[in-house]
Parts: C-alpha cells; structure tokens; sequence
C-alpha cells in the first residue's frame, strides 16, 4: 500500500458515523500517524465545538498536535494547535455588512421559492460565512448529518413536484443569480437536504493548507490523499460538498470515496464504499505499513 505524507479527510461520515458518537475510534487510528509526522487535515462543514463536542484536542499530546490542522466552516476557519490548544491559523469571515448580504439573498431565495413555487423552506442563518437553506423541511436526519441514501431522489422530486424544472442544478443555479441581483458573488453547494450559500466552499479550506503546510513542508499533491463520503453527483454537474476538494492546486493527489450509495463521481475519485470502518483501517494501515 502507498504511504501518503498527508491525509485530508472529511468528519461527519467518513471519520465518524454520527456526532454522538466518540471520536476515541478514530483518534487512535490517527495518534500514530501523528506521531510519526504525518500531516492529518481535517476538512468539515462544521465549526470546532462540533467536531469531538470541541475537544478533538484532548486526544492528542502537543507533539502530535504539531501535525495536526482543520479546515472547517466552508472554508472561513482554518486551525492549527499552540501550546495543546487549537488556534486559528487562518481566516476568511465576510464583513457584517456581506453577510447581512448573504442573508439577504437566501431569504429572498426563500421568498422566490414560495411565491413562485409554493415551496416551503427553513433558513439556518447563523454559520460563520454562509447560510443553510432547508429544502426538505419534513424530513429529520436525526443524528446523522449527512447525504442519506435515497435523498436525492427525495429532493428532486419535490423540486419538479413543485414545477423547478431545472431540479437541483436549476435551483443552484437561481441562488447564484439571486446573489448577483443583491450583488454579491455567492457559490451554492448540496447535500441534498441543504441548499448551502456563502462566500467560500470546502475548495478554499484545502488551497490554503496546500499552500501553508504542504508547501512550506516541501509535500508534493502525488504525496497526498483526500478522503470523504460526499463525492457523488446530486445532478448533472452539481457533485457533492467532498468534490470541492479537488481543485486546480489538488488534482494531482488521490481521491477516495468512502460512501456507500452507487452513482456517478467525479472522475479523479475512487469509489472505496466501506464508510468509516473503510477510512479507519486505512488509518491502521498507514501505519502499520510505514
Ligand atoms: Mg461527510
């Protein structure tokens, strides 16, 4: 097996199946892998508190720590540790009167959708730089947050049910314009359930760490590999929020899928399926082949 020099990696299913469950699992995968210098990066939709209930950090000595980054938030936080502690090493927050913007333009995509469509949906409006749009409002994922099977069958036929002929990518596609009418460039992504608006996607969080850590570490993209479970297209040219971690600066570095839902992918991915039982015996792997 290829032994990678750095490891980016999704959080909520591929390294944990759910937020109620301990991170202990994967913290031992990944404590020798640090250990040893591996650079372990940590790419998720989410903020700090809600990766290991904000205490990933307990896990791991201060050496350990040294290899250790998250890039969260749709690309607003980026972290590195201090002292045992996370700091952040980078930031990207729109100024209030750009997110006011952002807000702006979600609740009027929320207006056109009901107006025009008679389609109910739910905002969530306090992110760091992007809000959520709920386009399934009946539908409780309960603890797992994250594409389930069958979801995207499910939004798109409440879309055409509710005459978006363009479906998904239509829809995207109308946020974008919305942003523009508001003026302000916004980038919308999917997991299906969620309509994701801001200013900055997955794609900055994994330029900045190619930049800051691999560069200065003199790590080249073949020396790398992605991990996640959402790389699969939700339509014709809208992939999942994993396939922003392919980018101009990435594309060189390997892709893996960890999901099990069949579909199309991006083609740089390999389909491994297994969830997070495939990425942690990855993990062990690294190691013991090392
Ligand atoms: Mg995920």
């Amino acid at each position: 097996m290829k032994t990678y020099k750095a490891i980016f990696f999704d959080w909520d299913g591929t390294a944990v199946r759910s937020r109620k469950e301990p991170a202990d699992k994967v913290a031992a995968c990944m404590k020798p892998l640090l250990e040893k210098g591996v650079k372990l990066i940590i790419i998720s939709g989410t903020t700090y508190d809600k990766i290991a209930e904000g205490r990933l950090h307990g896990y791991f000595t201060e050496k350990e720590l040294d290899n250790l980054y998250l890039g969260l938030a749709r690309g607003a936080h980026n972290y590195s540790f201090k002292d045992g502690q996370p700091v952040l090493h980078g930031e990207f927050l729109p100024k209030t009167e750009e997110k006011l913007r952002v807000h702006d333009c979600v609740f009027r995509l929320h207006q056109h959708l009901l107006r025009e469509y008679g389609l109910e949906s739910d905002i969530v409006f306090t992110r760091p730089n992007y809000c959520k749009l709920d386009l399934m409002v009946e539908h409780d994922r309960s603890d797992s947050l994250f594409l389930q099977e069958g979801e995207t069958e499910m939004v798109q036929k409440i879309l055409r049910g509710h005459g978006i002929a363009g479906g998904l990518a239509g829809l995207m596609a109308m946020a974008e314009q919305i942003g523009r009418e508001t003026g302000i460039a916004v980038k919308a992504t999917t997991d299906a359930k969620y309509l994701e608006i801001g200013l900055t996607t997955k794609s900055d969080n994994v330029d900045y760490f190619a930049d800051q850590v691999l560069v200065p570490e003199n790590i080249k993209m073949s020396e790398c590999c992605f991990w996640g479970d959402e790389f699969i297209y939700l339509d014709e040219g809208i992939p999942g929020s994993d396939a922003y971690m392919i980018t101009e600066k990435t594309k060189g570095a390997e892709f893996y899928d960890v999901s099990d839902i069949e579909g199309k992918r991006p083609k740089e991915v390999d389909h491994t399926g297994g969830e997070t039982e495939k990425f942690h015996l990855f993990l062990k792997k690294q190691f013991s082949e090392r």
